[in-house]
């Protein structure tokens, strides 16, 4: 994979977004973040470890030559000649290697100092001119050049000379020279895929403007409304499905995240949309399942490619050149940074928005924002290297306070070992069998004794399993399993933990598909795809009522999975959850295991301590800007 840090020195990701938290006011908060790639994903974008790095706050967007400046100069510091940590042996000089920045699209064109995405030449990944008819289209009619950073800096330097514009750059980034100015600013999904096409998708879908096109299903939205909000998601999906019709247009990027992911096929199968529309959107739900998995091959990512491709070359067609939006435009270049970059939720900005909603809740009032937030981000940042000796003097009600700062400091409920990586959670107490779960187990394993010990919650893979005892409006009781090496699908009824078994009621896939049940699309490109059954790899047709009970080796159980079920369709549809394994993978984790757990434990704490408040820089209209990191202490 290129772009890899060299194997002592930890990765920096950098990220900027603006927030705002008053409606009544117009100003924006902008926090330069910064990640350390080496960590696992899983602690990676936990807020402890996101460092703040400069923070802007003003009505206008930061001009960013002078957000960037002092993030540059340190930048450098750290790569060239980096930090020095002591440990209790010896002095280690870790330098640190800038990757990539993690950028929306708004904040990428003035990062790259290039035209908007309503520009000519807007594309940040490639040459793509647009034509500009209301506003400005990508249409896929010519493939044209990837950009090169050598092109960017080139362009850039004659930009500057001539006063003009070379091919969309208005002149030098800040980020030359310290990423890769094309395969370092890779593209986020949370906001192209989700919040871009996705959201675009759906307006379209039901807007009555629409109201005489083929996909137009605005006059179905009240039965689609009623069975979306009756799935029950697992308990760690952040929302509960709200309504298309009235909530629609305050959705979270997560629950756009959901509804492609899991929701929107089914549901548009169960409405009837006319199979081509299906079919075709089949073809971004199934592509952006693949670039979502843990680890990618390189057989993956082609076939995600080809697939967004056709979806691409099919827009136009479908639903106008307006629907050939810069998002969706960039849909075709997602295969470029899978390949350097992994997975898309590697340089998503879903793992910078914890850090956001932590920020905006730390704003009380709508005066010296900037003060109130370099306070609480003094505090917080410093917190986790004093939480030892915190936890010996404060008080229970302190500390349940100060734990709402830091999440490193929550203690980790006791769970019991059943095998490695898979623990027994919850109470654990005394039960006995009844005879028909007696006779079941006796088909697996010898059982001596009546009295056991049952639980109903199981820690796997980074996850809880909840056994249909917590079935609500939540569900997580749902998994998938192994059996005479073939997948199977079943719903948690409970645990026992010796012998170690879960008793669960397994589901009969059926031989139909949800493209099937859709009907034909009528285009020859996309019934080659139905033929070839792309969707039932993610989601798994099963009939609506499980079979009897039987047990299941607790080793056997492989993942969580998503239940969809719906009363207008004769089948329901297991949807495979497309990562919950992230703590395991990295994509550029060169590190021997000493120096990943070196730089897990030490380096947060002492990263923060080169962490302080150094400057408050007010500008006369009350722009404030912050700079946090001060070379001057390491
Ligand atoms: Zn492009």
């Amino acid at each position: 994979m290129n772009g890899h840090s060299e194997s002592h020195k930890p990765g920096i990701i950098i990220s900027t977004d603006g927030i705002s938290r008053f409606n009544s006011s117009n100003i924006t908060v902008w926090p330069i973040v910064i990640a350390l790639s080496n960590l696992p994903p899983k602690v990676r974008w936990n807020k402890d470890n996101l460092v703040v790095s400069s923070l802007w706050v003003a009505e206008r967007k930061p001009p960013m030559t002078i957000f960037f400046a002092h993030l540059r100069n340190t930048l450098k510091y750290l790569s060239e000649r980096g930090i020095n940590l002591n440990t209790t042996e010896e002095i280690i000089n870790l330098k640190f290697q800038p990757l990539f920045g993690s950028f929306d699209m708004v904040a990428k064109a003035p990062i790259l100092n290039m035209n908007q995405f309503n520009g000519k030449y807007g594309c940040p990944s490639c040459l793509h001119p647009g034509v500009h008819t209301a506003s400005r289209y990508y249409l896929p009619d010519t493939e044209y050049p990837i950009r090169t950073n050598d092109n960017n800096l080139q362009n850039a330097i004659e930009a500057e000379v001539k006063g003009t514009r070379i091919n969309g750059i208005k002149g030098k980034s800040v980020l030359s020279g310290i990423v890769d100015l094309v395969n370092g600013v890779p593209l986020d999904y949370m906001h192209c895929v989700l919040e871009g096409v996705t959201k675009w998708m759906l307006d379209k879908w039901v807007s009555s403007l629409n109201h005489s096109c083929a996909y137009y299903i605005g006059r179905a939205l009240g039965r689609l409304d009623a069975q979306l909000l009756d799935q029950c998601p697992p308990h760690d999906f952040s929302r509960a499905p709200r309504s298309i019709a009235n909530h629609r247009k305050h959705w979270k990027a997560s629950e756009f995240r959901n509804w492609l992911l899991y929701y929107s096929l089914p549901l548009l199968v169960s409405i009837n949309m006319p199979p081509l529309y299906v079919h075709h959107f089949a073809l971004l739900v199934c592509s952006i399942h693949i670039l979502l998995q843990p680890k990618l091959t390189e057989t993956q990512i082609k076939a995600a490619e080809e697939m967004l491709q056709d979806y691409y070359l099919l827009l136009p067609d479908l639903y106008g050149i307006s629907s050939c939006t810069l998002n969706a435009h960039s849909l075709s270049h997602l295969s470029l940074y899978a390949r350097i970059w992994g997975p898309l939720w590697v340089y998503s900005l879903f793992g910078f928005e914890n850090l956001n909603g932590h920020l905006t809740s730390m704003i009380t009032s709508k005066y010296k924002i900037a003060e109130q937030l370099s306070f609480s981000i003094n505090i917080c940042q410093s917190i986790v290297s004093h939480a030892d000796k915190l936890v010996e003097t404060e008080n229970e009600e302190t500390l349940t306070f100060i734990s709402s700062l830091s999440s490193s400091l929550r203690q980790n409920k006791k769970m019991v070992l059943v095998f490695p990586g898979i623990y027994a959670a919850g109470v654990i107490k005394h039960a006995s069998f009844t005879n028909e779960e007696e006779i079941v187990i006796s088909h697996i394993t010898a059982i001596s004794t009546k009295d056991i010990l049952i639980f109903h919650k199981l820690y796997l893979k980074e996850t809880y399993i909840l056994s249909t005892r917590y079935v609500g409006k939540r569900s997580s009781s749902v998994c998938s399993y192994k059996h005479n090496g073939t997948t199977h699908y079943g719903v948690v009824e409970k645990f026992c933990l010796s012998p170690p078994i879960a008793l669960l009621k397994p589901f009969k896939v059926t031989r139909t598909s949800l493209l099937k049940e859709s009907g034909n699309p009528c285009r020859e490109k996309l019934q080659r795809y139905a033929q070839t059954d792309l969707l039932s790899v993610f989601f798994i047709p099963v009939q609506k009522t499980s079979l009897p009970l039987i047990a299941v080796p607790i080793s056997n159980l492989v993942s969580k999975c998503v239940l969809i079920n719906l009363k207008e369709l004769n089948h329901s549809y297991v949807v495979v959850i497309p990562n919950l394994i992230l703590s395991t993978t990295n994509f550029i984790l060169n590190f021997s295991c000493e120096l990943l757990h070196y730089s897990l434990l030490i380096l947060p704490h002492n990263y923060h301590n080169i962490i302080f408040l150094s400057r408050i820089r007010t500008f006369r209209d009350n722009r404030v800007f912050v700079h946090y990191i001060t070379l001057g202490s390491c």
